[in-house]
């Protein structure tokens, strides 16, 4: 692909087209979305909505600097939404003959005078007074593209690649598209309050909910002096990699030791895991309620440690009112991980630094716990508690990412 002879990106979008009366709301997010994410790079930009259709006009400019194919489309690849990108020669209308040599001009630049392959004219006609139907349109380029190009073959059921012509208020011309991530304009969907330790799984779990158009908050729960800075700028570090798809997300950290210590005191060992996700479940809802979200937000996925067994998963979901979105819920590790890595989490989710679950951990933890039996134990709690969760809301520290 020959990059430097574009400066216009036709972005494709799939669900949101289908919102009926809804629709423009939805388009104008992702175009918001889109003019946000170009401020961040050099270039001057243009983004305009058409029925159907969003364009990216690039330009460079004096004080902000030449724009980049490479980091446009970078940015675009981040943004939920979009399903494709395609780089697209966008010129006025001057007739027929200049048409065809304008797509001849154009797959030369592109795959070179011994472009070879098979190919089909793909034409659309959004402006119905053009002089010749789209099927006519498709006839006369391809007849002028087999002439031009030697090597290159006709096939209209599974062509290497398309030649696609629209014909609108001006002719788009354009043959690649590249893979956007795909999902709902982050926003339209309302706001989760994501619970996100240091691990694999629940940055992934918030990329997915996001995808969906649900943009986050998040809360981490910290125990010093038994957890480090380390392992809480790795949450950081782990919110800012999703915020490149998620947008701006308001991390609350939440100092949880001392809960933690008197759980660790008066409740049975075995039970710790499970009462310890009870008290985040119940704090991550006060927040979510305080920040106007929908609810929460787990990596939680079933069978995968003693507190994620069927039973686990209830017993901690019981103290919630609030809807829990569990993404990952009947997802195998291993398909975990792969998107992990593919969205740039992975790297900085393993790196070896303590968290307050695997401090308190108890050699056998249940892994069938009885409802009646924790609620029993957790009573035990009951002096202390309150003062404890107001003290713990009071750590509140919220760090603003992706601002
Ligand atoms: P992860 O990889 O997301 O840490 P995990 O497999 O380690 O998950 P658990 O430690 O049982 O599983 O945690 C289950 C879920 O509880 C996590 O996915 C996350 O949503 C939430 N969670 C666990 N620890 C914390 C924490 N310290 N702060 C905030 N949320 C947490
Ligand atoms: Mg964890």
């Amino acid at each position: 692909m020959n990059k430097e002879i574009f400066n216009t990106f036709l972005i494709k979008y799939a669900e949101i087209g289908i919102k009926g009366n809804n629709r423009y709301l939805f388009e104008d997010a992702l175009c918001a979305h889109i003019g946000a994410a170009m401020k961040t790079i050099p270039g001057r930009y243009i983004t305009r909505k058409t029925p159907g259709r969003i364009f990216l006009e690039c330009y460079n400019d004096e004080k902000k600097g030449d724009f980049d194919f490479d980091k446009v489309v970078e940015k675009l690849t981040h943004i939920f939404g979009i399903v494709y990108i395609c780089p697209v020669i966008v010129t006025e209308d001057e007739g027929e003959e200049r048409l065809r040599e304008k797509c001849v001009d154009y797959w030369r630049s592109m795959y070179g005078e011994n472009a070879s392959g098979t190919f089909k004219v793909a034409c659309r006609r959004g402006r119905k007074n053009y002089p010749l139907n789209s099927m006519e349109v498709a006839a006369d380029i391809g007849e002028a593209m087999i002439d031009a190009f030697p090597n290159i073959k006709v096939d209209v059921r599974k062509p290497d690649k398309f030649l696609n012509v629209e014909i609108r208020d001006k002719i788009y011309i354009y043959s690649e598209s590249i893979d956007g991530p795909g999902g709902m304009p982050v926003g339209t969907n309302g706001k989760g309050m994501l619970l996100l330790s240091g691990g694999i799984d629940s940055p992934v779990a918030g990329y997915m909910i996001s995808k969906r158009g649900v943009s986050l908050d998040a809360v981490y729960f910290n125990a010093p002096p038994y957890t480090s800075e380390r392992a809480k700028q790795k949450v950081i570090d782990l919110a800012k990699i999703i915020s490149a798809y998620t947008g701006p997300i308001n991390l609350h950290i939440i100092n949880f030791t001392d809960i933690q210590l008197a759980i660790y005191e008066k409740c049975p060992h075995d039970e710790l895991t499970i009462i310890m996700r009870r008290y985040m479940m119940r704090i991550a809802e006060h927040l979510a309620y305080e920040n106007g979200c929908h609810g929460l937000i787990t990596g939680e996925s079933v069978g995968q440690v003693a507190s994620q067994t069927f039973a686990s998963l209830v017993c901690t979901n019981e103290v919630c009112t609030l809807p829990v979105l569990r993404p990952l819920i009947a997802f195998d590790k291993q398909d975990i991980v792969e998107i992990s890595e593919k969205i740039g989490t992975y790297e900085t989710s393993i790196l070896p630094y303590e968290d307050c679950c695997t401090i308190f951990v108890a050699k056998h933890p249940v892994t069938n716990p009885s409802r009646p039996v924790i609620q029993k134990h957790e009573h035990k709690l009951d002096d202390v508690i309150e003062e404890l969760l107001a003290k713990a809301y009071e750590t509140d520290e919220i760090v603003e990412i992706g601002k």
